[in-house]
């Protein structure tokens, strides 16, 4: 079983980010497709699309597809891992935003009152840390 998988993908492209996020999205429209039934065939559509793109052959064209996806949600990607390293650091630093020129900026936690420069514009304000 595992040989016939391995020679049945032999010279096609297999999976991507951009297969992840349409297979990802593919299922939530299944799901969401129960309630609303034109969702379960746009989930069918970009599950289509998914194996299409993994059983395919022309694998630069795959690959120009891949890196397309990957440059049109780099900021969005940055902004998301942002969030989860701030998530995973909460108990550790606190986040502010600089009021005058919305600088963000990290301090240690648990030091009480304290006096915040920006490193950018130099404005300073006090906070509870
Ligand atoms: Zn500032």
């Amino acid at each position: 079983m595992r040989d016939f998988f391995r020679r049945l993908m032999i010279g096609r492209y297999g999976n991507d980010g951009l297969n992840r996020t349409l297979s990802i999205f593919g299922l939530v429209c299944m799901v969401v497709g129960l309630f609303l039934h034109p969702f379960y065939w746009l989930g069918i559509a970009l599950l289509v699309v998914c194996y299409f793109r993994m059983f395919s052959r022309n694998t630069a064209a795959r690959y120009r597809e891949n890196i397309w996806y990957y440059n049109k949600t780099a900021a969005l990607r940055t902004r998301l891992n942002q969030y989860k390293v701030r998530f995973s650091r909460r108990k550790i630093y606190r986040y502010f935003r600089c009021p005058i020129c919305k600088q963000e900026m990290r301090v240690p936690r648990g030091r009480g009152r304290i006096s915040v420069t920006c490193p950018k514009c130099k404005y300073e304000f006090i906070k509870k840390s």
